[in-house]
């Protein structure tokens, strides 16, 4: 097993990749913390965990509330004493906005989500586990952070900022015991679309622009497959890494 006796924390993990990913790290022996909002989604989890090696902790937790989330890590620290892994997952789309439709309340909530959670939850984490020796930070970004277009302004913002992000932890901390790494997944079938309420419809004709060159759609467990190898000492050598889990979409 590669992940006996650790400690993770996976934010949005009540669907999609983080459910994944915790699935994936409790097989592997951890003991996962899941955050998310939907409760009653977190302990479905809990249960489809029983019998794996490791286990999953349901703890609710909303990443754009940044005093409740980083009370959330607080207690986390104080329950488990370490937390060994942390998986900035939780993010929402941004129905396909571009700058001249992009209202403040849409730009606020995205950057809040997508990128200050994850500032805020890295700050308490590395004020935790920079003394316990260091760990791992896995971001989920979006070929969205590398690509200008792929989804609205707020949206391809919020995920150059988390790669941005991403770099800045893997070089400062370097030393200090810390990896920190970003998947950028393309097309990924999970609940992330049903969120969109009224896309704009030129957004999201410019930002489809290049759907005919994505050769599939992937999985939740092929994002979760690279998390554990983010995760695990198999990555030891790799810091401060943008990986794409795209199929070869950006490829082209
Ligand atoms: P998903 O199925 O919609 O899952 C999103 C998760 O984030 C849910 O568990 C949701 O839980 C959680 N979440 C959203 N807002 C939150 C908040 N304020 N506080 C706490 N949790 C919150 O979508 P997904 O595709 O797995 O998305 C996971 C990550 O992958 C996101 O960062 C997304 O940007 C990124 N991504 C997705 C794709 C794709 O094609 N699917 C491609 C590139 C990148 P609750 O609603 O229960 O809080």
């Amino acid at each position: 097993m590669k992940l006996e006796n650790k400690i993770a924390f996976v934010t949005g993990a009540s669907s999609g990749m983080g459910h994944a990913i915790a699935l994936k790290f409790a097989a592997e022996g951890a003991t996962v913390i899941a955050v998310a909002r939907r409760k009653e989604k977190l302990d479905a989890l809990v249960a489809e965990a029983s019998g794996l090696a490791g286990k999953i902790v349901a703890k609710s937790g909303d990443v754009a509330d940044f005093a409740g989330i980083t009370k959330v890590l607080d207690d986390s620290f104080a329950e488990f004493g370490k937390i060994d892994i942390l998986v900035n997952n939780a993010g929402v789309m941004d129905e396909m906005m571009p700058v001249a439709e992009c209202s403040d309340e849409l730009w606020e909530k995205v950057l809040d989500t997508n990128l200050k959670g994850p500032f805020v939850i890295c700050r308490r984490w590395l004020n935790g586990q920079l003394e316990n020796g260091g760990g791992v930070i896995i971001n989920t970004a979006s070929i969205g952070g590398i690509q200008g277009a792929r989804a609205g302004a707020s949206y391809t913002a919020s995920k150059f900022g988390i790669v941005g992000l991403t770099k800045n932890i893997a070089f400062m901390y370097a030393q200090k015991g810390i990896r920190c790494n970003a998947i950028a997944p393309g097309g990924v079938a999970t609940e992330i679309a049903v969120g969109l309420k009224s896309p704009s419809k030129f957004g999201s004709e410019r930002a489809s622009s290049g759907m005919g060159a994505n050769p599939r759609y992937g999985s939740a467990d092929e994002i979760a497959g690279v998390a554990l190898f983010l995760a695990s000492d198999d990555s030891s050598f790799v810091n401060g890494a943008v990986i794409t889990a795209d199929g070869g979409w950006s490829a082209y």
